[in-house]
C-alpha cells in the first residue's frame, strides 16, 4: 500500500477577487511540487463531487441548499468579507469535501495506506450555517462524520496545524464526544477563537495556542505537552490531520516561523500515534498555506513523511 494523492483540476476554478491569498495557484504550486520524480510512486484519483447528503453530515440540509443557490453564474459573489463565490466555486467546494470522504473510503478499506487531499476551498472556519474564511464546507467535519456512518468508526480525532484556529470544527464538534478536534495557531489572530479554556461539553476540545513570533521549538512543545497526550489518552480509529501550511515563517498571513521540517516531525509523529490507535489510518486535507515556496516544500515534507520517506 502506497500514500493516496486526491485533488481535481477543478478546484482550481474556485476564482476568488484579485490580490486574495487563497487563490488557484496555491494548487499549481502544490501540482508542482508533486511532480517530483520521487512523487513517482504516490496513488493518484481525482477528487470526486460529494452529494448533498453526504455534506449533509455536517451542515444542516438547508445550508447547503443556501450555498449551491449562492453561487453566481457569472462574476463573483461575497459571502463575508473574506469569503466568495465564483460559478466554479461550488464544484471545487463539493469536490474539496468528495475528495476528503474518498480519502476516507480509501484508507479505511485499505486501498491506501494514508491519504492527502490537495483540494481548495479550505474547510476549517465553515461552521455548521455559517461561511467563514474562504471556507464553505467543513471538508474535514464531513469526513469524520463519513469514517463513522459509513465504516462504523467509533472516535475520529482532528488534528489541525494550521495557523489559524478551526473555528468551525470546534463548533460543529463542540457537544460530540466521540470526536476530539486538536488545534495549534496563532493567538491573537483571526478568527479570535482558540482559548485553553475552550474545551467543548466533554473535555473534547484541546485548543494549544501560540504566539506571534513561535517557532517550531513551541509547536513541537505544544504538541508534545498538551496534544499528543490527550490523543493517546483518546485512542482515536482515525487520524484527520486539518493541514493548513501558512504557519509557515515565509507565510504573508500570520507570524509563526514554522518550517518545512517542523510540518514533517508534526507527521511523523501523527503517524506513530495512529499506528499505535487507529491501524495507521490518517487522512489529511489541505487547508491553508499562502507563500508559495513555503506551501510547496511544507508540502513535498508533508506528503514525504507520508510516504514514511
Ligand atoms: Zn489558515
Amino acid at each position: 500500500m502506497t500514500t493516496l494523492l486526491i485533488s481535481h483540476p477543478a478546484c482550481l476554478d474556485h476564482v476568488t477577487p484579485p490580490g486574495h491569498p487563497e487563490r488557484p495557484d496555491r494548487l499549481r504550486a502544490i501540482d508542482r511540487a508533486l511532480e517530483n520524480e520521487k512523487f513517482a510512486n504516490l496513488a493518484r484519483e481525482q477528487a470526486p463531487m460529494a452529494d448533498i447528503e453526504t455534506v449533509a453530515l455536517a451542515h444542516p440540509r438547508e445550508y447547503v441548499e443556501a450555498i449551491r443557490e449562492a453561487a453566481p453564474r457569472e462574476g463573483m459573489v461575497a459571502l463575508d468579507g473574506d469569503t466568495s463565490m465564483s460559478p466554479g466555486s461550488l464544484e471545487a467546494a463539493l469536490r474539496a469535501v468528495g475528495g476528503a470522504v474518498l480519502a476516507v473510503d480509501e484508507v479505511v478499506g485499505k486501498k491506501a495506506a494514508n491519504a492527502f487531499v490537495a483540494t481548495r476551498p479550505p474547510g476549517h472556519h465553515a461552521e455548521s450555517v455559517r461561511p467563514m474564511g474562504f471556507c464553505l464546507f467543513n471538508n474535514v467535519a464531513v469526513a469524520a462524520r463519513h469514517a463513522q456512518k459509513k465504516h462504523g468508526l467509533a472516535r475520529v480525532a482532528i488534528i489541525d496545524f494550521d495557523v489559524h484556529h478551526g473555528n468551525g470544527t470546534q463548533e460543529i464538534f463542540w457537544s460530540d464526544p466521540t470526536v476530539m478536534y486538536c488545534s495549534t495557531h496563532q493567538m491573537p489572530l483571526y478568527p479570535g477563537t482558540g482559548a485553553k479554556s475552550e474545551r467543548g461539553d466533554h473535555d473534547n476540545i484541546v485548543n494549544a495556542p501560540l504566539r506571534a513570533g513561535d517557532g517550531g521549538e513551541q509547536f513541537r512543545a505544544a504538541m508534545n505537552e498538551v496534544i499528543l497526550p490527550r490523543l493517546e489518552a483518546f485512542g482515536p480509529d482515525l487520524v484527520i490531520i486539518s493541514s493548513g501550511f501558512d504557519a509557515h515563517i515565509r507565510d504573508p498571513l500570520a507570524s509563526l516561523n514554522f518550517t518545512e521540517a517542523d510540518f514533517a516531525w508534526a507527521t511523523k509523529k501523527l503517524m506513530e500515534l495512529a499506528d499505535r490507535k487507529a491501524g495507521g489510518r490518517v487522512v489529511s486535507a489541505l487547508e491553508g498555506g499562502y507563500d508559495l515556496q513555503g506551501l510547496a516544500g511544507s508540502v513535498d515534507a508533508h506528503v514525504t513523511a507520508l510516504m514514511r520517506g
